[in-house]
């Protein structure tokens, strides 16, 4: 299995990391409602927010036209602390008002925002008020959003958390839980490939509101995101213990996150290659005709998502990308301990964001690629660098073999827009 057998482990795993904490450009956590509302398809997501935070959820999920919406925003206006207790009677009230409408939310999630009258709300008290009347026709759940405690994939994070501490409690069977939201297309791949392994699992989030997986002291976990380290926290609170590996993006990604799983069930080595052997070349043959257009181009990632550090290795070693520099918002170091071992060596890591200093560096090295917030990519795009937002990457399907082409192809794309443009 020569993908597998070719690991270098000399990588980055002690490599220094420039930490910088300045001014940041980056979506608050209520972003990730866009695509967590799609997921579990009988919860609904109600911001505690204010007007900004009602337009940033409206424009970054305008897409509901078709559908009744399972997000809104609960618009609490300047008030002070005297005006608190009306602010409990009117939240309950629009939850009531809400709930009767629409019958069929069976899990409501109070998304706490960072306005100052929203910060003084106890949402997990109101949250448990509301259980009281709502159990069990609906769950209430609460967590925050707030752009002063996320980032845009933290959201989902701090979703999943909460999530994770109400999960029922799973039997004595030794089970394999998946954390993170991926689209379903991608889930059922994923469990055809443990199903053929002879693994039964079951993903964070479920589908459904009483579709949720279970967990305890016999669950082990993969996570498919790397953004998760609240999740994982409760998870292992809950017993779980947490599988570490690279994560499931391209072909070496996907075979070494399967493997571990297939290693800690005893999956034997023959059966393993069965499994993947098919789906593992057709990803490597969908990246072979990408390769050509992006090797030795070189990359700059700027801190938005947590995914970075995965997407720097996959570019490197899958697309023989140049790395510039990798900025993450935050590094998880055991979390990112496998991928940190897989990067080139000498690759220019960055944690945190001062803005300024890093896009001064990012016009000096003039990357053919930056991945960026759309706040930064306009102004970089006038300044003649090519660019790729790093939301895209959260919302497209790029986990998994059947997904690598695409993924390679999201790099791609800019680059040769870009030369078209250039001829
Ligand atoms: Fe803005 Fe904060 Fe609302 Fe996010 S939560 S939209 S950062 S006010």
């Amino acid at each position: 299995m020569n993908i597998i057998s070719n690991i270098k482990t000399s990588g980055c795993e002690t490599a220094p990391v420039l930490r910088e904490r300045g001014q940041r450009e980056v979506f608050c956590g209520l972003t990730s409602i866009v695509w967590l509302h799609r997921k579990i398809q009988d919860a609904f997501f109600l911001v505690v927010g204010s007007r900004t935070c009602a337009h940033l959820v409206q424009s970054a999920a305008g897409v509901m036209i078709f559908a009744e919406p399972r997000f809104a925003t609960a618009i609490i206006d300047e008030r002070d602390l005297a005006g608190l207790a009306d602010i409990d009677d009117e939240l309950d009230r629009v939850v009531n008002r809400l709930l009767e409408r629409r019958p069929e939310i069976k899990m409501l999630f109070l998304v706490g925002s960072c306005p100052s009258e929203v910060i003084k709300l106890d949402l997990k008290r109101a949250a448990a008020r509301l259980n009281r009347e709502h159990l069990p026709k609906v769950r209430v759940l609460n967590y925050s959003g707030s752009g002063i405690e996320t980032t845009f994939t933290q959201g989902e994070d701090a979703c999943l958390a909460t999530l994770a501490e109400d999960l029922p409690v799973a039997s004595g069977k030794a089970n394999l839980l998946i954390a993170g939201a991926l689209p379903d297309a991608v889930e059922d791949q994923f469990k055809r490939l443990f199903k053929d392994m002879g693994i039964e699992c079951s993903f964070l989030p479920g589908r459904r509101a009483n579709d949720m997986p279970a967990v305890g002291p016999n669950t082990v976990f993969l996570m498919a995101q790397p953004f998760l380290g609240d999740t994982a926290r409760v998870l292992k609170e809950r017993g779980a213990n947490a599988l570490l590996a690279p994560f499931p993006f391209g072909a070496e990604g996907t075979t070494l996150w399967l493997k571990a799983a297939a290693d800690h069930f005893g999956v034997s080595d023959a059966v393993f290659e069965k499994a993947t052997e098919a789906p593992r070349k057709r990803a490597e043959m969908a990246m072979a005709s990408f390769q050509k257009s992006l090797g030795g181009k070189s990359i700059f990632f700027f801190p938005d998502s947590q995914l970075e550090v995965p997407l720097a290795r996959f570019a490197a070693r899958e697309l023989s990308m140049q790395l510039v520099e990798v900025g993450t918002p935050y590094l998880h170091t055991q979390h990112m301990a496998h991928e940190l071992a897989l990067l080139p060596a000498g690759t220019m890591l960055s944690e945190g964001q001062d803005v300024d200093k890093q896009l001064d560096r990012c016009r000096a090295a003039r990357p053919d690629i930056t991945v960026c917030g759309l706040g930064l990519a306009n102004p970089l795009e006038a300044e003649g660098l090519t660019t790729k937002w790093a939301i895209e990457l959260v919302f497209s399907p790029i986990h998994g073999y059947e997904q690598a082409g695409d993924l390679a192809g999201l790099f791609a794309r800019p680059i040769s827009r870009a030369e078209r443009l250039a001829v």
